[in-house]
């Protein structure tokens, strides 16, 4: 890791911009949602430590380079009083004389907010001339917005070249995980890859047959690599079309010395709805008016041997279709057993993906596990094996 930390940078009397994500959900001009304001707070909070004055930036929905009224980031600045617990200032523009003006009259102890990034066409053209005018603003950068990281943006990629650059806490303690898991993991280290189709997921399968010892595949996409081992999937969901690329990345797993873990059996239904009579039966016996839509018990058993010799786990998509209670039960119990492996010591746990946060909190087992990801697009991109340009950006600056 060549990226700078807060605790490397002189920040004495400096002007801080600090890109954060606080992209945040509203509803009827309230944020709804106060995660990601809380994940920038010890950023915040370090950077006034250290005598540093932070001037925040953010995207905020999207615009598309220009000035839209809803799209304005002042809306968060209730939430962020709030969660900071100290004065927030906001300015209208991001960049030019008032957003200069509103810097200057900064003072010590409190932060300022400048408007929503987008609002320039700069911003997501990455243009230099746009990167220019906000680093001119202030003395350092610090991004904290690893959510952010995989968009090469002006206020996430260029400005990072351009000034003195750090990543802020939430950045660092993300990438932290991150390479502990798949940069240089304790093995065996197993992954779990589940969710709804393998089309979504190839470059992530592809990256992780070449780095992990196991791959547990699970949920829709499983139902693909059945169907290409000639197994009779029903009316699942299932990609026929696939199955030629599902056989191709079981071939470069066998090369690659990884071993696939397919389901034993399966949960199935006619329908899928919570009150549907639903049944297990082997992987190989799924009659073809009946969907799968869950791991049986024989591989609940089987993902737990895997879990129990592994010591790195990175877990992306569920095992079943767990929105619905009797088919969340794979992804419940394989949630559970690597989180109690995890307080006991035994296993790094590393998850991320939309959904697989909805199910690992579904589960109550989000809380026990090293580091879950609520970053989607930019973790994902992390787990495929490509290079995130903020990122990037802060390890040449
Ligand atoms: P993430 O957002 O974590 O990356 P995905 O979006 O890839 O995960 O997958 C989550 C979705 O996959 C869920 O909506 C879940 O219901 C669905 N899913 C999992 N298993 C099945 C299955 N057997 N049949 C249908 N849908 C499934
Ligand atoms: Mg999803």
């Amino acid at each position: 890791m060549t990226w700078k930390t807060i605790d490397e940078m002189d920040l004495v009397g400096k002007v801080v911009l600090t890109r954060v994500d606080i992209n945040v959900p509203v509803d009827g001009g309230k944020v709804t949602d106060l995660t990601r304001v809380e994940r920038i707070a010890p950023t915040i909070n370090d950077i006034i430590s250290k005598g540093g004055r932070p001037v925040l930036l953010s995207h905020f929905g999207r615009p598309k380079g220009k000035p839209v009224a809803s799209m304005t980031l002042s809306i968060t600045l209730p939430a962020l009083k709030e969660v900071l617990g100290i004065p927030v200032g906001f300015c209208e523009d991001c960049v030019g004389p008032s957003a200069a003006s509103a810097v200057s009259s900064l003072t010590e102890g409190n932060a300022l907010l400048l408007e929503n990034t987008r609002f320039h066409p700069g911003e997501e053209a990455n243009d230099p001339r746009f990167a220019e005018e906000l680093a001119a603003l202030g003395d350092v950068y610090c991004n904290d917005a690893f959510s952010a990281a995989h968009r090469a943006h002006a206020s996430t990629e260029a400005i990072a070249h351009i000034m003195p650059s750090c990543a802020g806490r939430s950045m660092q303690a993300e990438l932290e995980a991150l390479e502990k898991a798949l940069g240089n993991p304790k093995r065996p280290l197993v992954a779990v890859i589940g969710g709804a189709k393998v089309s979504t997921k190839l470059d992530l399968l592809g990256n992780l047959v070449e780095k992990v010892d196991y791959l547990v595949i699970g949920g829709g996409m499983a139902n693909t690599f059945m169907a290409a081992r000639g197994e009779e999937v029903g009316t699942s969901l299932c990609e026929h079309e696939m199955t030629e690329t599902a056989r191709s990345i079981m071939d470069k797993a066998s090369r690659a010395d990884c071993e696939i873990i397919l389901p034993v059996d399966v949960v199935i239904a006619r329908e899928f709805s919570a009150d549907a009579a639903h049944k297990v039966v082997l992987s190989n016996a799924c009659p073809t008016d009946a969907m799968i839509l869950d791991a049986g018990p024989a591989t609940i058993a089987k993902i737990a041997t895997i879990f129990e010799k592994s010591k790195t786990l990175v877990w992306n998509g569920p095992l079943g279709a767990f929105e619905i209670s009797p088919f969340s039960r794979a992804t419940d119990a394989a949630a559970k057993q690597a989180a109690a492996l995890t307080r006991a010591g035994r296993l790094t746990s590393v998850a991320g993906g939309g959904d697989t946060v909805a199910a690992l909190n579904n589960s109550g087992a989000a809380a026990d596990f090293t580091y879950v990801s609520t970053a989607g697009g930019a973790f994902l991109e992390w787990l495929e094996g490509k290079t995130l340009p903020g990122v990037a950006a802060l390890e040449q600056s």
